[in-house]
């Protein structure tokens, strides 16, 4: 696919305004090609691409809810919606309840008159908690919600919510979808009739992804299964490794048969991801020698990309959260998430393992 610039089309007698092609309309040659792609991955209707992750999110939660309204939201989100949702949607007269996505039976207790939507995510960071997605949507049909799930760290690949019954999935295509770390995309699937309603709004915001960017993420998109294929194999192999190693407290993976969330992530997903964390014996100055000593992996925030990389969530993303907290929600000072990426498997392991050979 080439790369179309232009900000401006001629004009072919388009009768309405959303159908004359523009960059910022998200209908150059780019986007539809984009958005055919991204809808046969998901096995939506139709999809829509925007600016990043965020762009998408907020996008989609502006479509679905209006001022008055009241969301259903899974505990532990990803730091910026989680943000958006308790900062910015008190000035838009958005409410929100959090729940457990562990326990369904909490969740009518939470539903007001108002309720209009259910918000969560496949797997939970850093801990790759997995909760009841399979008692969504039905829960959500049953009472009049519209239910919305963030899937990027499952990828299509692993899980394919809109087959689950989810009436729209959501993504940072920054990470796996994209795969490379050199653009900041989103993406939303789901029915003809949501991502029309969905395009406007976007439209009207302005969140549009340049040409470009899109042209890069359909390069990316070409090797998403080969690479998150690898990756799952990849995060199993390591998970496994820590698991049996001395100086490891915790690993927390889904693929390994003792985590709590095993049962519910083998029945729906075709792979468990690359996602894991792990807690070393001897706290966060043990944890820090370790993230000194591996050779590999790139000391940094985000995940979905070729290279592995590693956090300490107590100093990066949750650094925000009081320590309190933090220990409650399985963030202790000596954990460290890994995002793994296509390397060898057996020259990951071994990186691991002359780190810890330090301690
Ligand atoms: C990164 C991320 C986002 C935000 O995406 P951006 O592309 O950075 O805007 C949202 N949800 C999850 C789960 C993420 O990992």
């Amino acid at each position: 696919m080439p790369i179309f610039c232009s900000a401006n089309f001629e004009s072919a007698n388009e009768t309405s305004y959303h159908d004359l092609r523009y960059i910022r309309l998200n209908n150059t040659p780019n986007h539809e090609a984009l958005h055919g792609k991204l809808s046969a991955i998901t096995g939506a209707e139709a999809a829509l691409v925007a600016a990043s992750g965020m762009a998408a999110i907020s996008t989609t939660l502006l479509t679905v809810l209006k001022s008055g309204d009241h969301l259903l939201a899974q505990d532990s989100l990803y730091g910026g919606t989680h943000s958006l949702l308790t900062e910015d949607f008190k000035d838009f007269g958005i409410s929100v309840t959090f729940v457990d996505l562990h326990d369904p039976q909490s969740w009518s207790k939470a539903l007001r008159p108002e309720t209009n939507g259910f918000y969560v995510e496949t797997m939970t960071n850093p801990t790759v908690k997995v909760g009841r997605l399979d008692l969504v949507p039905e829960f959500c049909s049953q009472h009049g919600l519209t239910s919305m799930i963030d899937n990027t760290f499952a990828s299509p690949v692993n899980f394919r919510p809109i087959d689950h019954g989810f009436d729209l999935s959501l993504h940072s295509a920054t990470k796996y979808l994209n795969g490379h770390s050199d653009i900041v995309a989103g993406a939303i699937a789901g029915s003809r009739e949501w991502i029309e309603k969905i395009t406007h709004r976007l439209n009207h915001l302005g969140g549009t992804l340049d040409p470009h960017a899109c042209f890069l993420l359909q390069r990316g998109l070409k090797t998403l299964s080969l690479r998150v294929e690898r990756q799952n194999a990849n995060a199993l192999c390591l998970a496994r490794y820590l698991r049996d190693h001395d100086s490891i407290e915790k690993v927390n993976y889904p693929g390994l048969e003792d985590h709590r969330d095993y049962a519910i992530a083998n029945r729906l997903f075709s792979g468990f991801g690359g996602v894991l964390s792990f807690e070393t014996v001897g706290g966060s100055e043990a944890a820090d020698t370790v993230l000194k000593a591996l050779c590999l992996p790139v000391n940094a925030p985000s995940l979905g990309g070729v290279e592995t990389l590693v956090t300490k969530p107590s100093c990066s993303s949750h650094s925000g959260v009081p320590p309190e907290e933090r220990r409650r929600i399985g963030v202790t000072d000596s954990l460290i998430r890994v995002a793994v990426g296509i390397e060898d498997s057996e020259e990951l392991v071994a990186d691991f393992a002359q780190a810890l050979s330090k301690l």
